[in-house]
């Protein structure tokens, strides 16, 4: 493939305007035209989001590889070219069952955005639930965690402030699977000795865990002040966007990664939805629980990309960064997330208001409008 006028976006090495050519996979050419300011299309390495339960119906724990394949090719048209399906606090029977379909999944495609399962409980705290059930939130178990734990498990959210939780943590890294903490009452020493023993990320920063005290730093201050890397909702509602700027400015585009937290109501109507088994209402672009307690988002990856360069006012090399490439460091994957030679060839076309055209995955067109 070769993209012709194109301003290609590099998260480490910037923007260039000129054309980008790959063979099979891979990028295999790049081709800079110094001066030249005209362009029509932006290229960017392909989105990532590692933490969505769901969209166009589909919910992780209760879909079959149909619907998975239904819910891939919505995330293809966002341009979305890797994502975790992710659970919400269940049984350990439900839980992995959801892995296994994605693992089947994985291992029946030759060609698939589908990176794996990101476990969002069921070991946090119940007093920073969230929309998660709380009669399915429970202390950790080693022995359920090491049955549960099977190869499509990419990433694992927990309350470092569980008993159990160093065990828990070596369980995690020892198996490779990248540990992100989240729905916390922890407090700042339970946040440094988790961060001191490898686990850098954090869950949907700052939404489910305590706020920022000046005599007690808490989980907000802990993040704030060690060099974590953290999941933020883009949608303007769980994190305003002044609040985002100020965080972009205290954490720079290296330790932020936009995630959507997307339920299964995204895409669909008004109305009444399902969430880890507790009802979801969905008005005017707004999922609550009954009692309106915000529950998750509906906002698409491209929406949030767009959200956070404005919230932010961020460069587009920046925006490469949050979109793509720090969320796949921080689950170790290092062969793609850039426009340049050598690397994967996931990528995604858009228009100059930052719409999607055209997605890339793999060397494939897998959406074009
Ligand atoms: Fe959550």
């Amino acid at each position: 493939m070769r993209f012709d006028n194109v301003l290609a976006v590099d998260p480490i090495d910037g923007e260039f305007v000129g054309s980008v050519e790959t063979e099979e996979n891979v990028i295999t050419g790049i081709r800079r035209i110094p001066g030249k300011r005209e362009f029509e299309r932006i290229l960017m390495p392909g989105f990532v989001d590692l933490h969505t339960h769901g969209s166009v119906g589909v919910d992780t724990l209760s879909m079959n590889g149909e619907a998975l394949k239904k819910w891939e090719n919505f995330l293809y048209a966002q341009g979305v070219t890797y994502f975790l399906p992710t659970t919400m606090s269940s049984t350990p029977s439900v839980i992995l069952s959801a892995a296994r379909v994605v693992r089947d999944y994985i291992k029946n495609k030759t060609l698939t955005s589908v990176g794996g399962i990101h476990y969002e409980g069921p070991y946090l705290s119940l007093k920073r639930k969230g929309a998660q059930n709380p009669e399915l939130i429970r202390s950790i178990d080693l022995k359920e965690i090491e049955e549960t734990l099977i190869e499509s498990v990419k990433l694992i959210t927990m309350a470092p402030e569980l008993e159990g939780f160093s065990q828990a943590q070596e369980l995690v890294q020892k198996r490779g699977i990248t540990l992100s903490l989240g729905h916390t009452d922890a407090t700042y020493e339970d946040m440094e000795r988790a961060y001191n023993h490898g686990c850098h990320r954090i869950t949907h920063f700052p939404n489910g865990m305590n706020t920022l005290h000046h005599r007690e730093l808490g989980c907000v201050g802990a993040v704030l002040s060690l060099p974590f890397s953290v999941e933020m909702i883009m949608d303007g509602i769980h994190s305003l966007p002044g609040f985002v700027k100020l965080i972009f400015g205290i954490k720079g585009p290296k330790k932020i990664m936009i995630v959507t937290d997307t339920i299964d109501a995204t895409a669909m109507p008004d109305g009444e939805y399902e969430l880890g088994g507790q009802k979801i209402i969905l008005k005017n672009g707004r999922p609550t629980l009954e009692d309106g307690t915000i529950a998750a988002a509906v906002l698409v990856f491209s929406g949030a990309v767009r959200n956070f360069r404005e919230f932010a006012g961020c460069s587009l090399k920046e925006l490469a960064m949050v979109s793509s490439l720090n969320s796949l460091n921080s689950i170790g994957i290092k062969d793609r997330g850039r426009i340049s030679e050598g690397y994967r060839a996931d990528l995604v076309l858009l228009d100059e208001n930052l719409g999607v055209r055209e997605t890339i995955l793999n060397g494939k067109t897998v959406f074009q409008s």
